[in-house]
């Protein structure tokens, strides 16, 4: 009888458990325009959590925005020096990491080719071989120095642009806001760089990767939990000039854009900045040297998907594979 009654209340506390799982399982959906992009964070967590996570995005943004004339880069792009904040000073640092293990294809001080690129585009023609050389000697990752909170830039005209990491950064720093309110689940997505944090509401959160041509279409699934993911994609922004697609990300060895090869690269690292700021120089290394790269670096994966729809993946991609 004591037996029974002890399976009872084992029943009971379990069927509780299940409830009050079902009941507490609230995932919140909620969207802000932030950094000229879509931000997306699907959380187990309160409203005003959320929103903490989104005011770190907003602050990272107002730091790093290069069209805003008082942000930190805009001033220090201006002066060549200036005294920076940590979060800033973070990414420069983290930015030069990825240049060297990247040989210099990932590279932050390509602003001055960014700028001359997009006049291109305004003005639809090519850049002149001298117009290049000029832009090519601004770029070089070496001549930054940092001395304590000071950055300085060693060559005037020089600009850095991360563009192609500040996205994947100000994911990681509010899935860290997430994780200090208690939150165990959630999903921070900046337009296509994104962190997936513990489970979704129906187990591993599931991702897919856009089809590079095709917008409704995709190319697979990937199952993934506390882990970054970063699609770099010619088809997002590119310069049209004279009826070729120039993409938004350029080779720093050459100061040429990078073209037709590949079409996509997405990544999966153990966070967003580094998923981020791979995605971006694997784009220019190409799929050759980029899986290389990626098979030498512990707990990164990642696909690529060239002309023709050829697709190459990483050794243990296979892994993530829904
Ligand atoms: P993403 O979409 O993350 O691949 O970033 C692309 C953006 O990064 C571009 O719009 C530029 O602002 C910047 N960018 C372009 N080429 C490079 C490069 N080789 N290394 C670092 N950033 C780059
Ligand atoms: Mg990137």
């Amino acid at each position: 009888m004591r037996k029974i009654k002890y399976i009872v209340f084992g029943i009971l506390i379990l069927f509780f458990l299940l409830w009050s799982r079902c009941v507490n399982a609230k995932f919140i959906t909620q969207t802000q325009i932030i950094m000229s992009t879509e931000v997306t964070i699907i959380a187990e967590a309160s409203f005003e959590d959320i929103q903490k996570a989104f005011d770190v995005i907003k602050k990272v943004d107002s730091l790093m925005n290069d069209y805003n004339p008082q942000s930190e880069i805009s001033v220090l792009n201006r002066e060549g020096k200036k005294e920076v904040s940590p979060m800033l000073r973070e990414v420069i640092l983290k930015s030069i990491h990825f240049s060297r293990i990247t040989e210099g294809a990932f590279d932050i001080t390509v602003g001055p080719l960014v700028r001359l690129w997009q006049r291109m585009g305004y003005e639809r023609r090519l850049p002149t071989p001298r117009e290049l050389k000029d832009t090519l000697s601004l770029v070089d990752y070496q001549k930054i120095r940092i001395n304590g909170k000071m950055i300085f830039l060693e060559k005037k005209g020089m600009r850095l642009d991360v563009g192609g990491i500040a996205k994947g950064y100000a994911v990681d720093k509010a899935v860290e806001v997430l994780k200090k309110m208690g939150v165990k689940n959630a999903l921070v997505n900046a337009g296509g760089d994104m962190y997936c944090l513990g489970e979704g509401p129906h187990g591993k959160w599931r991702v897919g990767i856009q089809h590079p041509r095709k917008m409704n279409e995709i190319v697979g699934i990937i199952e993934v939990k506390d882990k970054g993911i970063a699609t770099s994609g010619d088809y997002r922004r590119y310069y049209m000039i004279r009826g070729k697609r120039y993409s938004h990300i350029i080779n720093p060895a050459t100061g040429w854009t990078v073209q037709d090869i590949p079409m996509s690269v997405t990544i999966i690292a153990p966070d967003a900045t580094t998923a981020d700021a791979l995605a971006t120089g694997v784009f220019v290394l190409g799929p050759k040297r980029g899986i290389e790269l990626i098979n030498n670096l512990p707990g990164v994966e990642g696909m690529i998907v060239s002309e023709g729809m050829q697709i190459v993946k990483s050794r243990d991609w296979h892994k993530f594979e829904h």
